[in-house]
């Protein structure tokens, strides 16, 4: 997939994802999927060939590629015009490799995927690494591991229902179940785990032991755990079982966040799905009220929990949820995170960057190899036109995006072999039963 020609970026500006000081790049060279000179100033230079493929960055900001470390492609399909059964496992394919399209269109070069229906991000990532599609690395998970009163078995369906096939979780009630789930979803070569506690955190779904027999299990497998834990109680005992990696963690006390430090596991808070939920949400997208004030306050709690967790060392990581639902359009939301964490959390904007390159990479399991420009690194490379620094609302508009460069290659923002589609797609419903994402 990589280019048999070199190409050479001069000038501009390098903020190279490791939250070094941004220094002036004289040439970045890139050859086959590899960065293989950065060099600040003149110095000695090679000699530059006719197959060269330049690119003047004069004036811009050269940074890794964004990294975001939630983001769903398979979780909500839009209700198309002539598709009668979008949540089939052909359809969800189709429309997540559209999706990741524009993904990485948004500057967006790697991705982690906590859940899906089928096991339709396992088969877009191979895929993408097979060199079928063009879109961005993906670690993915399958089906998140759900048990009763849990996200993924949504009220108001009856429990007696269960959660088919095409739907983004499957039930697991006792621990036999969960270590089941894991090891078949293991088998399908899934990267990551995704157990789903309840909603809202205000019960713990999801029994200490179970959590850690997952742990176990997907260990012993090389596949990292993650959890959507929002209370006090769940995320303690995500914590104490060696989970990878905590999703959302908003109801965690000071004493919670003693031991997830002890314990050395990061955090992704995901602020900005509530935050789309508050801002853009509204009746007319199925938001009441009543849930939209359960997110503003999710969100006054997260700030406060991540102000905490950052005063004992604890990572956060950036995610966004992007494609949890209708309003949340690919391509549109990933860098709203590190706005988020900027504006609301007072993380300086250079660790903004970092948790959306260089620390998320930890998850991607690529750590030092993406999310960071240096010779020997990936070419992961997005040019912007405005610097981040000065304003962290830049990662959110593609506009500014000069050039893409994925694994050593320029990306084509022009072409592919789908549509571009309205931004937002009216949610799909299914004869018999509501999708419940
Ligand atoms: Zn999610």
């Amino acid at each position: 997939m990589a280019n048999a020609t070199r190409l050479l970026i001069k000038n501009g500006t390098l903020i190279d994802g490791s939250g070094g000081d941004p220094v002036p790049n004289r040439l970045l060279v890139v050859e086959g999927n590899r960065i293989t000179l950065v060099r600040e100033t003149d110095g000695s230079m090679p000699p530059e060939t006719p197959d060269d493929r330049v690119i003047d960055a004069t004036a811009k900001f050269i940074l890794p590629g964004l990294i975001d470390g939630h983001c769903h492609i398979s979780l909500h399909q839009g209700a198309l015009p002539g598709v009668r059964y979008p949540s089939t496992a052909e359809f969800c394919s189709l429309s997540a490799a559209h999706a990741i399209g524009r993904v990485l269109r948004a500057g967006v070069t790697s991705i982690a995927v906590p859940g899906g229906k089928w096991f339709t991000d396992v088969t877009v990532r191979e895929a993408v690494e097979g060199g079928l599609l063009e879109g961005p690395r993906m670690v993915v998970a399958g089906r998140a591991l759900s048990n009763y009163g849990g996200i993924f078995d949504p009220d108001p369906y009856p429990a007696f229902e269960g959660t088919p096939a095409d739907t983004a979780g499957v039930l697991c009630n006792t621990r036999d179940e969960f270590i089941r789930e894991t090891r078949k979803q293991c088998k399908r070569g899934v990267d990551l785990i995704k157990i789903a506690d309840s909603t809202w955190g205000d019960v713990q779904t999801v029994a200490d032991d179970e959590i850690a027999a997952v742990v176990d299990e997907a260990h012993r497998h090389n596949v990292k755990v993650t959890i959507h834990s929002r209370g006090s109680t769940s995320t303690r005992a995500a914590a104490k079982a060696g989970v990878d990696l905590i999703y959302h963690a908003d109801l965690a006390t000071q004493a919670d966040l003693d031991i997830i430090a002890k314990a050395g596991m990061p955090l992704a808070p995901v602020l900005t799905s509530p935050w789309i939920g508050v801002e853009n949400g509204g009746a007319g997208r199925g938001l009441d009220d009543r849930v939209r004030d359960r997110l503003r306050a999710q969100l006054d709690t997260s700030f406060q929990m991540l102000r905490n967790a950052r005063d004992r060392g604890i990572s956060v990581m950036s995610g966004s949820d992007t494609g949890n639902a209708s309003a949340f359009s690919h391509g549109r939301w990933h860098g709203k995170e590190a706005e988020l964490f900027v504006k609301e959390v007072g993380m300086p904007p250079m660790e903004a960057i970092v948790a959306n390159t260089s620390r998320n990479a930890w998850l991607m399991g690529l750590e030092g190899e993406v999310g960071v420009i240096a010779p020997g690194k990936l070419a992961d490379i997005v040019i912007w036109n405005s610097d981040p620094l000065a304003d962290i609302t830049v990662l959110q508009r593609p506009s500014e995006i000069s050039t893409i460069i994925k694994d050593g290659r320029v990306v084509d923002r022009e072409a592919g072999g789908f549509r571009e589609l309205p931004d937002e797609l009216p949610r799909a419903v299914r004869p018999y039963r509501a999708s419940p994402t």
